[in-house]
């Protein structure tokens, strides 16, 4: 009975039980009570009837009377005795079948009354009702009656009864079988999709059977959680072999530069440019590490955001003119359009900037000399619109897709300095403020990075 499957089947065999019984009891009570009821109305009827005979004519003529009301057949079932003042039995019907019944009454009325009993008499199958009534000048009189076709009727009922209990509880047992083998069904399968996770056969989603609601919205769910399980384990593969793939680019190349040094003819500047050298790559690796480390934990949710009052517009003019030098350096236009009055918003700064610093850089890292680049900030409600242009090489709607995956990058940006991982984290952190980023670009003309960022973008409880 450990399985839920044996204990509803158990759980409806004890309903089934309860309710059979129940309805048992309810026919049976009402069954006894009217058959009794019946009984009495009839004896008392009969005494009435013989109690009048005797204040009317006498103890003789009701001796003959009780003779004649009994046939010669029913001699076994009905008796009549009356009874002297005394207790003593003056006139009786045949009682051959009777010998066992007390000579004196059991139970005497109150005078003018009348009472029943219900005896047990050895010879007869079912209980005697008797009925003993007073009659004139001290004279009792007692009618015995044994209500055979009730009994049997009662025995009849019994044994359908125990039959149809049978047939009940038995049915019921099949049904609580039936129903919980339907229901648990799903759950079945569900088991043995486990138990395939469980032999690493991890992408076999469960079929949605027609079991229920319930089981289906759990199947639905389990599912789900497989496929972003699955999801999960593919993207920590892919940033496990990029890692290690871009890890070991500049490692490779700062082992290449000191063995270039060691082995060719060994001077101060030699060995000065490969320190500067090994010096630019190590940092190089330690921002992509550290943006990485931000990355995972952006996404994981573990970073402590500090927001605080921040005017986004002054922050675009802050980094346009950081990169300012670069867009002049490519004679690129590098173009402004922001409100008269500030933008503010409730965020993070430093991760705010790092987010528009890494697409100004982008737009200027991809786009040709004397192209144009266009940084704009609106409020439209109850976010702020940042965008940011460019007439550069585009992307391709492919290449959209997968733009902000972790170390993605498109295969014509290969010869661009960078690591793949700069849109990863401008896009944790625009989720970091509940805000969302899209791309729109067409290969060859440009693109623009749209950012809408919410002004009460983080609890408020934490403002500062
Ligand atoms: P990367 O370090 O390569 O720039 P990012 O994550 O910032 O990495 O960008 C991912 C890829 O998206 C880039 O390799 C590039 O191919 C493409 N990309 C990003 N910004 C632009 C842009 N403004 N114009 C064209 N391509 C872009």
């Amino acid at each position: 009975m450990k399985t839920l499957k044996g204990r509803l089947v158990l759980w409806y065999a004890l309903l089934f039980t309860v309710m059979a019984m129940g309805v048992f009891f309810y026919i049976y009570t009402i069954l006894v009570h009217d058959m009794g009821r019946r009984v009495d109305e009839e004896l008392i009827d009969d005494a009435l009837e013989i109690v009048d005979i005797f204040a009317e004519s006498g103890l003789q003529a009701t001796a003959r009377e009780i003779h004649l009301e009994v046939d010669e057949e029913d001699h076994g079932r009905v008796f009549y005795r009356i009874f002297s003042p005394q207790q003593v039995v003056l006139a009786a019907t045949n009682l051959e079948s009777w010998q066992h019944l007390a000579i004196r009454p059991e139970k005497i009325p109150e005078q003018g009354e009348m009472n029943f009993a219900s005896l047990i008499v050895p010879g007869h199958e079912f209980k005697v009702r008797s009925i003993y009534r007073h009659m004139q000048g001290g004279y009792l009189l007692q009618i015995g009656f044994e209500p055979v076709e009730n009994g049997r009727l009662l025995q009849l009922f019994y044994e359908s009864f125990g039959v149809a209990f049978a047939v009940l509880v038995l049915s019921g047992s099949f049904l609580g079988f039936l129903i919980s083998r339907r229901a648990l069904k799903g759950i079945d399968r569900l088991r043995e999709s486990f138990e395939r996770v469980g032999q690493e056969n991890f992408n076999q989603p469960v079929a949605v059977g027609r079991e229920g609601l319930e089981i289906e919205t759990l199947i639905k769910a389990y599912n789900q959680m497989q496929q972003r399980i699955q999801t999960l384990i593919e993207e920590l593969h892919n940033v496990t072999n990029n890692i290690a793939h871009d890890l070991r680019s500049p490692i490779t190349r700062i082992r290449g530069m000191a063995e270039t040094t060691l082995t060719s003819p060994q001077s101060v500047p030699a060995y000065q440019e490969m320190t500067g050298n090994v010096v630019e790559e190590c940092d190089n690796l330690v921002g992509m590490i550290s943006t990485m480390l931000e990355i995972a934990e952006a996404d994981a949710g573990v970073i402590e955001i500090k927001p605080v009052r921040l005017d986004i517009s002054a922050m675009i003019q802050d980094v346009s003119e950081l990169f300012a030098p670069v867009a002049e350096d490519k004679k690129i236009d590098l173009l402004l359009e922001l409100p008269a009055e500030p933008l503010l918003l409730y965020g993070d700064k430093t991760r705010l900037q790092r987010a528009l610093a890494n697409l100004l850089d982008n737009a200027l890292k991809y786009t040709p000399r004397e192209g144009k680049v266009t940084l704009s900030g609106i409020r439209e409600d109850s976010q702020l619109h940042v965008s940011v242009e460019d007439t550069g090489i585009g992307i391709s709607a492919k290449e959209q897709k997968y733009i902000f995956d972790r170390f993605y990058r498109v295969d014509l940006s290969r010869s661009t300095h960078g690591n793949g991982l700069g849109l990863s984290l401008v896009k944790s952190i625009v989720f970091l403020h509940h805000g969302s980023i899209k791309v729109i670009s067409v290969e060859g003309k440009g693109s623009c990075f749209h950012l809408y960022l919410p002004i009460a973008s983080v609890d408020s409880s934490e403002w500062q």
